[in-house]
C-alpha cells in the first residue's frame, strides 16, 4: 500500500495584502518526487518554507510522515521536522571544504565511511578536498544534495536548485539527482518555474498560480489534458484560438473539423491547439496567405514560429526545419487535430471527439 508521507490539508498563508498561498491540499506518496511549476510570485517558496517550519501558515493542518507538524494545536521546530532543504546557490559553508561541508551535520561517531559514500554517490571523490569556490555551480549543488542526504532526511524540499546553471548541465544534473533521489527511495518536492524541468523530475507535477494549485497529477496527462487555459498555456505551452462550434463543426480562423457530437451545439469557446499540431508553408498567393511571420527561433533541428494570423490571432508552432521561413513572410498555417480537440466554454474544459 501507498504510504503518505506529505500532507497539506487547505493551508493558507498571507504576508500584508498578498495570499501567498491559498487553501492548498495535497499529498505526497512515499518515495515520490513531485514538482511545483508555476510563474514569479505564485507561492512556489512560500509554500516549501511552510513545510519546512520557516513561516507559520495561517490555516490548515500539515502532516509529514502521518505526524501533525502544524495545527491549531501543533508546531513542530524546523530541526524536528526531519526534513532537508535545498536552495538555488547551494548555500555551501564557504569556509569548509566538500567533505567538511557534507560532514558538518553528521556525528562524528558515524565516522567517515558515510561521508565518503556520499562523496562517492556525488561523484566528487576527486574533488573532496575543494572549496566551494573552487567548484563549478553543479558540483555545488552536488555537495548541497550530500550534504542534505547526510542528515538522513525523511523529505527533501528543493528551491529552484537548477536555476544559476546553464542549460546543458542542468540537463544532466537533473537526471543524476532525480536517480540519487530514487536510489534512497526520497520523497521530495521540487519547486521550479521551468516546464520541461518539471515534467521531467516530478513523478506528479502541480501547476500553481496566484498562491492555488490549478492542477496536479501524472506529468503526460497534465500536458495531454489540462483542465484550465492556464495550464494548457503555461505547460502544456499550447495556443489558445477562438473558435465557432457550428452544428458538429469546429471552426477557426484557420481550420474546419467536424466533430463527432450528439445533437447540434452552437457556441462561441476557445480551443487547444499544441504547436506540433499547427503547420507552416511559405504562401505567394493571397488566397492561400492566412499570416505573417512575426518572430523565428532557431532551436537545433526545429524552429518556432510566432504569426500573426489575418484576424489579428497569435499563434506559436513547431516545425521540423527543410527551409527556414524569415519573419515578414505571408504563411499558411494549416491546424491538424488529433483524435480529440479540448476547448473551454467560459473557463470549463470540455473535449470532442473528432468525426
Ligand atoms: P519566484 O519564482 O519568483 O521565486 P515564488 O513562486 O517562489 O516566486 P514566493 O516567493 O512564494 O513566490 O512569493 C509569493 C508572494 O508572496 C509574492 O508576491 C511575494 O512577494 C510574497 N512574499 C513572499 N515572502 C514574503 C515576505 N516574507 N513578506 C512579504 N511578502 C512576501
Amino acid at each position: 500500500m501507498d504510504t503518505l508521507q506529505i500532507e497539506l490539508k487547505s493551508i493558507s498563508k498571507r504576508f500584508g495584502d498578498t495570499q501567498a498561498v491559498n487553501n492548498i491540499t495535497l499529498k505526497v506518496k512515499k518515495g515520490s518526487i513531485l514538482s511545483v511549476v508555476g510563474p514569479s510570485g505564485c507561492g512556489k517558496t512560500t509554500l516549501l518554507r511552510l513545510i519546512a517550519g520557516f513561516e507559520n501558515p495561517d490555516q490548515g493542518e500539515l502532516l509529514i510522515g502521518g505526524t501533525p507538524i502544524w495545527d491549531q494545536v501543533n508546531n513542530v521546530p524546523v530541526q524536528k521536522r526531519n526534513t532537508g532543504m535545498i536552495f538555488q546557490d547551494g548555500a555551501l559553508f564557504p569556509h569548509l571544504d566538500v567533505q567538511q561541508n557534507i560532514g558538518f551535520a553528521i556525528n562524528k561517531d558515524e565516522g567517515e565511511n558515510s561521508v565518503n559514500s556520499l562523496i562517492e554517490l556525488v561523484g566528487l571523490k576527486e574533488k573532496k578536498t575543494r572549496m566551494p569556490h573552487e567548484l563549478s555551480g553543479g558540483e555545488q549543488q552536488r555537495v548541497a544534495l550530500a550534504r542534505s542526504l547526510a542528515t538522513n532526511p525523511s523529505t527533501l524540499l528543493l528551491d529552484e536548485p537548477f536555476s544559476n546553471l546553464d542549460i546543458q548541465i542542468r540537463k544532466d544534473i537533473r537526471t543524476e539527482v532525480k536517480d540519487i533521489l530514487k536510489s534512497y527511495n526520497m520523497t521530495a518536492i521540487f519547486v521550479t518555474h521551468d516546464q520541461q524541468e518539471a515534467a521531467e523530475m516530478g513523478d506528479q507535477i502541480a501547476i500553481m498560480k496566484d498562491g492555488q494549485i490549478e492542477q496536479i497529477g501524472d506529468p503526460e496527462e497534465v500536458y495531454t489534458n489540462p483542465t484550465t487555459e492556464f495550464t494548457a498555456t503555461f505547460f502544456s505551452q499550447a495556443n489558445m484560438v477562438n473558435c465557432d462550434i457550428d452544428k458538429k463543426k469546429l471552426k477557426t480562423f484557420i481550420s474546419e473539423t467536424d466533430l463527432d457530437i450528439d445533437g447540434d451545439l452552437n457556441r462561441n469557446m476557445r480551443v487547444l491547439m499544441y504547436p506540433h499540431q499547427l503547420k507552416i508553408e511559405p504562401s505567394s498567393s493571397s488566397e492561400e496567405k492566412n499570416g505573417i511571420v512575426k518572430k523565428r527561433i532557431f532551436q537545433g533541428n526545429t524552429h518556432g514560429y510566432t504569426v500573426e494570423l489575418e484576424n489579428k490571432e497569435i499563434i506559436d508552432l513547431i516545425q521540423i526545419e527543410r527551409v527556414p521561413i524569415q519573419p515578414g513572410s505571408p504563411v499558411k498555417v494549416t491546424y491538424l487535430p488529433g483524435e480529440f480537440v479540448i476547448c473551454f466554454d467560459k473557463g470549463v474544459q470540455k473535449t470532442f471527439k473528432v468525426g
